[in-house]
């Protein structure tokens, strides 16, 4: 491809479209952000997604799902639902998925609801081009390589071989929004040219991790941000995140702490 099919996303255009309060701003302004995550087996997912839905500027997050008591053990301040998404109240962007398990299809509720829906990990698993065409508002898929072959129909070498490639044709099969994760990770809708970003760090290579970027990037788009900028600033803050966590000379993080270090990497982009 031609090099203007492709660019790096800049500090400042980052600082530009990161969304400030203002005196009008209240809760349900700043958005809403529900979660669809977790499950038995894994809640802590649940945990790691609202951690990055929170740090990421939601106005409120709502978590639907079993691991309710996890999530309010170390976040009281998530309004939790026991009943269908359908039932929980105004939001302004889903996100489904992570650690969903191999429990029943959760999605339609979710993708017939009118708002930006961010789908990621065993959300995937369900999805086909004809649910996501169906939809009236923005949808962004954000795989590694292994759920991106997946949706494919190849292999995960086939996908690491060819990401730019692989990327435009997710986004152009599915009409969405498609993130690619890695270690430089990708954005690609049907508008523009590929987003790169700049701020990936080999530490971010740990459990969990993708579950705190689903998070930020849901309360990105709750707040208004379009899914293409939403994916590139959430990719952005969640690779200074990680920076900032592992230090300057560099050490193992947790998912946990890149959740942490959020509020660290609005600092930095605003400098
Ligand atoms: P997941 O595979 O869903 O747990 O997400 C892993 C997260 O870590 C994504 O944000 C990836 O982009 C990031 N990541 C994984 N490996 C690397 C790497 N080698 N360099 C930079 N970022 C990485
Ligand atoms: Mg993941």
């Amino acid at each position: 491809p031609a090099v203007a099919d492709v660019e790096a996303l800049q500090h400042a255009d980052v600082a530009e479209l990161l969304p400030r309060p203002t005196a009008e701003s209240d809760k349900y302004r700043r958005g809403v952000v529900g979660v669809v995550a977790g499950s038995a087996r894994y809640p802590g997912a649940a945990v790691l997604a609202v951690a990055g839905a929170l740090r990421g500027g939601a106005g409120a997050v709502r978590y639907v799902g079993p691991a309710a008591d996890a999530v309010l053990a170390r976040f009281p301040e998530t309004l939790v639902h026991a009943g269908p998404p359908g039932k929980a109240g105004r939001v302004q962007a889903w996100v489904i998925g992570p650690g969903l398990g191999d429990d029943a299809d959760p999605l339609d509720e979710v993708l017939a609801a009118d708002v930006p829906v961010l789908v990621d990990a065993d959300g995937l698993r369900f999805l086909t081009p004809e649910r996501v065409r169906a939809r009236t508002a923005g949808t962004l898929l954000t795989p590694h390589a292994g759920e991106a072959a997946a949706l494919l129909g190849r292999g995960r070498d086939d996908v690491e071989a060819a990401r730019l490639h692989s990327v435009r044709e997710l986004a152009g099969r599915y009409a969405a929004t498609v993130l690619l994760k890695g270690s430089t990770t990708l954005v690609a809708d049907a508008a523009g040219p590929v987003r790169v970003n700049p701020t990936g760090t080999g530490w971010l290579a740990t459990a969990g991790s993708g579950d705190v970027l689903s998070g930020v990037t849901g309360a990105l788009l709750a707040a208004g941000l379009p899914a293409r900028d939403a994916g590139s600033v959430g990719a952005y803050l969640h690779g200074l995140a990680a920076r900032r966590a592992a230090g300057p000379t560099g050490a193992p993080i947790r998912a946990s702490e890149v959740a942490g270090h959020l509020a660290a990497a609005w600092r930095d982009v605003q400098d």
